[in-house]
């Protein structure tokens, strides 16, 4: 079946998305998915997969696939690796081996570009199934109440000659959340003075090719923040001529620990179960070389949101002497910056300002009721697989295929809820992350066919395919001296027993509180007699002996 015009109208497939537009037109499909990112393709790709019947109508306000890179800076690329991004059914990861395998490599990482491109063969694919449609440069404006249809329009171009709008009836509105938004997708998130040469890190590279910039001002210390300090010290600025406005220092993933993955794997889980808080270990992390600060002399950083760097660019960025950390900047003024703890002057005309800032963590911050699968409606946006959205939606389309009722969908989804988006970046998150994807997976390995779901997922970094010697070395990692596959219940019990002295939660997870048993209750026999009774005696002996013999005087004073 494919997606097709309402029956009251012809049952032609429709194939030019301008075409759809010409007049009320109205679709129907068994899913509407709002949003043609990572998540939205993924979702797609996978319920296609799971339900050869299912039909789907792809929408996105951008004029093409791929989400927020489409609007990515030129020295943009995935900060991870390539081979577990984007669809399942297909790769994306250049370092191929003889089986035709994509295999993990942490310097095959897809640029901005290929990303792109990447997206617009995964719709390719799609539409070739004949059960999708991409209908991209359209906005989904809301649902029809009255009509019970949804209401899709077109981005309004000069010259458009198409004004009508699209109605789509389905049987389920999935929306993608996320929307994550790169500084080149809005207006400054601080006011800025006209004068100030305030420029996103999209325009950054051609604004100093003019050579006219004696100085620059990086606002961001995060992943982008991170690149545009690179970028500009690999054009040959000198570190003097650069400022780095840091707001909150943060962590970054050095990506050198992670080229054995097999070591990265226990050296990440191991302080997880060892230490006996989460400062504890993140400084162990540190000494392990997984993670790096740009200061290890200020005090420890209480953020990370999964930058991903490698040690010859955090050298680099730690060569910037000229670090403000005054809090985040609060507006631009005339030859000032004002910052939540001070003020930055800086000369107007020959200063660069470069815009990397991020607010909080996108999708992420979701209310405490928030619930993935409502009736009529899937909800993608928190994060279920740690780091990657691009397996949780999968993961997310493989319940909605694989069971029945909302609520048990809804039982086999952990995530982080009811927290504000300015402290999702807390560092015990991801902590709590990795112990909310394994109550997940627990649940998802014991739904028919999830197990090999997981396994066989491309998206699934620990997949055997993408590892030298598959299965067996995945099976050497669990149940070898690595002891992998202890990990999991490990962290579970650790966590549910107040484990870390600086955690009080369970990351909204209600457990059954752990059962410590008393050293004694008033049940408890000791030779043979109950200790109720042994106090019983204990009072009347000590009654008779005091009345009969006399209790010592003890003067406390003295023998203090
Ligand atoms: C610089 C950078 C590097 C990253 N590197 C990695 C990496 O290496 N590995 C990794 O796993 N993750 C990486 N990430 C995280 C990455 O952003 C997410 O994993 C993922 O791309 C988010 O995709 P998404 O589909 O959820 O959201 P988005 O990419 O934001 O897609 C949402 C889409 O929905 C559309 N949309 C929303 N509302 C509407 C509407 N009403 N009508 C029409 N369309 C609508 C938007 O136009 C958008 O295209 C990186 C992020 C950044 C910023």
């Amino acid at each position: 079946m494919t997606p097709r015009e309402d029956s009251t109208k012809n049952e032609t497939q429709l194939d030019s998305s301008a075409n759809y537009f010409n007049g009320t037109r109205e679709l129907q499909c068994e899913y509407l998915v709002i949003g043609a990112g990572t998540s939205g393709m993924s979702f797609v790709d996978t319920i296609i997969t799971e339900k050869p019947s299912a039909t789907v109508v792809l929408v996105d306000r951008n004029d093409g696939p791929g989400g927020h890179w489409v609007h990515a800076y030129p020295f943009c690329r995935l900060h991870q690796n390539s081979c577990n991004y984007g669809v399942n059914s297909v790769p994306l990861g250049k370092n191929i081996d003889a089986n035709g395998n994509e295999r993990y490599d942490v310097n095959d990482r897809a640029t901005g570009k290929e990303v792109v491109e990447y997206s617009n063969k995964v719709c390719d694919k799609f539409k070739a199934t004949g059960r999708v449609e991409c209908l991209f440069g359209v906005e989904y404006e809301k649902f029809d109440e009255k009509r019970g249809v949804h209401v899709i329009v077109p981005k309004r171009r000069e010259n458009d000659s198409h004004s009508g709008d699209l109605k789509i009836r389905c049987g389920k509105l999935v929306k993608i959340s996320n929307n994550v938004t790169v500084p080149s997708m809005r207006k400054p998130i601080i006011p800025v003075h006209e004068s100030a040469n305030f420029v996103t890190v999209n325009d950054m590279p051609s604004f100093v090719e003019t050579s006219k910039f004696q100085k620059y001002i990086v606002f961001g210390c995060g992943k982008t923040g991170a690149d545009a300090v690179i970028n500009l010290l690999q054009r040959g600025i000198d570190q003097s001529r650069i400022t780095w406005i840091v707001s909150r220092d943060v962590w970054y993933f050095l990506r050198d620990s992670m080229e054995d993955f097999w070591s990265f794997g226990s050296n990440f889980m191991d302080p997880m179960i060892t230490c006996d808080s989460v400062k504890e270990v993140y400084l162990e992390w540190e000494k392990r070389g997984m993670i790096g600060r740009l200061d290890p002399n200020v005090p420890i950083p209480k953020i990370f949101k999964g930058p991903t760097m490698d040690g010859k660019e955090l050298n680099m960025m730690r060569s910037i002497k000229n670090v403000v950390r005054m809090g985040r900047a609060t507006s631009v003024e005339d030859n000032k910056i004002l910052l939540e703890r001070g003020s930055l002057d800086f000369s107007t005309g020959d200063t660069l300002l470069v815009d990397c800032m991020v607010d909080g963590y996108y999708g992420c911050d979701v209310p405490k009721d928030f619930e993935i699968f409502e009736p009529g409606c899937v909800n993608i946006g928190p994060i279920i697989s740690v780091f990657n959205a691009s397996l949780s939606a999968a993961h997310i389309a493989f319940l909605e295929c694989a069971l029945d009722d909302d609520e048990s969908k809804n039982d086999c989804c952990y995530f982080h809820r009811g927290q504000p988006g300015n402290e999702l970046g807390n560092y015990e998150n991801i902590i709590g992350a990795m112990y909310l994807e394994n109550k997940g997976n627990k649940k998802l390995m014991k739904i028919p066919g999830g197990r090999n779901f997981f396994m066989g997922s491309r998206t699934n970094i620990i997949t055997p395919s993408h590892h030298k010697a598959g299965m067996l070395r995945l099976l050497w990692f669990m149940f070898g001296p690595q002891q992998g596959a202890t990990f999991e219940k490990k962290l579970e019990k650790k966590m549910e027993s107040n484990g870390f002295c600086d955690l009080d939660h369970c990351f909204g997870v209600a457990h059954p509180r752990q059962k410590v048993k008393p050293l004694f209750n008033f049940q408890t026999e000791i030779f043979g007699t109950k200790l109720m009774n042994w106090m019983a005696i204990t009072l009347i002996l000590g009654f008779v002996i005091g009345n009969t013999v006399g209790l010592p005087d003890i003067n406390f004073h003295q023998s203090i």
